[in-house]
């Protein structure tokens, strides 16, 4: 079971938008399903219909056998015992699902998330440019009014929708940017990560975005992987990866703050304190793994106040 398979699986239960039988998904999905935890649950389809426990392609009417149990009626097969698995189906979370991609696309938590109509959600602006989901593109071309509804000025809308067969390339006009959600996110950490985050940068290395480059970095500093962190590649907001760029740019040398501080373009005052941790999030892999890749990889000395990274002298 990869996560590869995983994340399939909650693409297309989010593009069908409605609930699966459980009956009719392969050992592989319900595996997927089970790794997915709190992202899929359980849920009822029918009082009133079953898929067909002996062929799983027909649905049948569900009567009573006379004696507690039931039966499913299929039209091809005929009278079918009915166990409680055999109705069980299930559903992904979409509340889940939303609240993960505004996570993975850096989304402040102040703005909410707004129904804008059947299938559209407005997930808030990244970067003060806002962000849609959409269970189709199809239903944004049939009602072009829905980005008027949400541009800002000089900002482009970022549309994340599930691929459809018959779209390549950019389906929308100018201002308006495609992100389809199988190629452009993948389940990390519990959570769903963007691959390829960077504007202007292809994501060449899609596949595996969080691969070691530049000592324990990847190539645009934004992931770290360290064997002694059991929650995979550590993955890094902009500050944090431009604190290790700039670390990383002075070769193990010892500098003072203010220079890391100006080079990463970053306006706190120590490498540190883009890694602090607000009280809430505490003990949560994806913000406690950048603070453990500062301690594991960053030294530094009280006074003077000067830091330095030792894996950047050794890896030329
Ligand atoms: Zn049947």
């Amino acid at each position: 079971m990869s996560a590869h398979e995983a994340w399939s699986l909650v693409c297309r239960l989010f593009k069908g938008g409605t609930p699966v039988f459980k009956a009719a998904l392969s050992p592989a999905e319900v595996n997927a399903c089970a790794s997915l935890g709190p992202a899929i649950k359980p849920t009822a389809i029918s009082q009133t219909f079953a898929l067909c426990p002996y062929c799983q392609l027909r649905s049948g009417q569900i009567f009573g056998d006379g004696k507690g149990g039931q039966i499913c009626q299929c039209p091809e097969c005929g009278p079918t015992v009915l166990s409680a698995e055999d109705r069980a189906a299930l559903m992904l979370d979409e509340g889940w699902l939303r609240s993960k991609l505004r996570m993975a696309m850096e989304i402040e938590s102040r703005d909410g998330i707004t129904d804008i109509c059947d299938g559209v959600w407005r997930l808030g602006d990244a970067r003060r440019a806002p962000v849609l989901l959409a269970r189709s593109l199809t239903r944004l071309w049939s009602d072009p009014s829905i980005f008027d509804r949400v541009r800002v000025a000089g900002a482009d809308i970022r549309v994340i929708a599930p691929k459809t067969r018959e779209v390549r390339g950019n389906p929308f006009s100018v201002g308006v940017e495609w992100l389809p959600l199988e190629e452009r996110f993948t389940l990390y950490g519990g959570g769903i990560a963007f691959i390829g985050s960077d504007t202007g940068q292809a994501p060449l290395i899609a596949a595996e975005p969080w691969a070691a480059y530049l000592g324990p970095f990847s190539s645009d500093f934004r992931w770290v992987t360290l064997d002694d962190w059991s929650h995979g590649p550590i993955r890094c907001t902009d500050g944090q990866a431009a604190i290790f760029r700039a670390l990383w740019s002075f070769k193990g040398v010892k500098v003072e703050a203010e220079r890391i501080m100006l080079k990463a373009g970053q306006e706190s005052q120590k490498p540190n304190d883009l890694f602090k941790i607000k009280k809430e999030n505490k003990g949560k892999p994806e913000y406690e793994g950048p603070l453990h890749a500062y301690r594991t990889l960053v030294k530094s000395t009280q006074r003077p106040g000067e830091y330095w990274m030792p894996c950047a002298a050794t890896e030329r």
